[in-house]
């Protein structure tokens, strides 16, 4: 079995900045599991399918098969093979990952591999389930959190980072939405482990938190 951290929290809260930072310090790998929800997410829009349509998306996980590895330290996603990591995270494909991340036929297809990674390997995996569901005794469980407001601004400061347009409100809106979608859905809801340690990041720095994570890591 590998060292395990579990890390999970609301969309925003900067998991995957600070897992990634957290994995080069302590010299884990950096699983990132979203990105596995949103690489089926590409096959269901490939195939133009419903998110609402649960048989459909139930079906189309039949001929899906998602696969990770890593190119210089960074995690590729494959569908059937092709690696579809640069489409990950486009707004369309986030969306199809959160309406079908709540039925059952997608988690299960998603939950050997997540399991599989953490017995082989170190690991820190970041999500909404890991310290509640994939990895019930991951050694480190950490709660990350921030207000809608502050991971709405991170993100708006992202896009216009890019160039992109985008409105504060319609993000904090979008967050809202998200929140309430993975926290109410009755497979693996984005909840708080009984013995996670929570970390609310809305007034710290990006090293205060990776300091204090690290402080609970081997
Ligand atoms: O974290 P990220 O935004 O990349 O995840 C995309 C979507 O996948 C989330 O909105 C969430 O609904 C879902 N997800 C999940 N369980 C995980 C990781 C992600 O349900 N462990």
């Amino acid at each position: 079995m590998g060292y395990n951290v579990a890390i999970d929290g609301p969309a925003g809260a900067g998991k995957s900045t600070i897992a990634k930072l957290v994995a080069k310090e302590k010299g884990y790998i950096y699983v990132d599991t979203g990105a596995m929800y949103r690489g089926l997410a590409i096959h269901f829009l490939n195939r133009g399918i419903d998110p609402e349509d649960r048989e459909a998306v139930a079906e189309a996980c039949r001929d899906a098969e998602v696969t990770i590895g890593y190119e210089d330290g960074v995690q590729q996603i494959y569908l059937n093979g092709e690696n579809v990591t640069s489409m990950l995270r486009a707004e369309e494909t986030g969306n199809m990952a959160s309406k079908t991340s709540a039925i059952p036929e997608v988690r299960e297809k998603l939950l050997e591999l997540q399991r599989s990674l953490a017995r082989e390997k170190d690991v820190i995996m970041d999500g909404r389930d890991i310290g509640t569901n994939i990895l019930p005794n991951a050694d480190v469980k950490i709660y990350l959190t921030a207000s809608v407001e502050t991971r709405a601004r991170r993100r708006y400061d992202e896009l216009q980072e890019k160039g992109e347009d985008c409105s504060l409100e319609e993000i904090s809106r979008d967050i809202r939405e998200r929140d309430e979608r993975d926290m109410t859905r009755e497979i693996a809801p984005l909840k708080k482990a009984d013995d996670a340690v929570l970390v609310d990041s809305s007034d710290m720095t990006i090293q205060q938190v990776v300091d204090e994570i690290c402080r609970y890591c081997r």
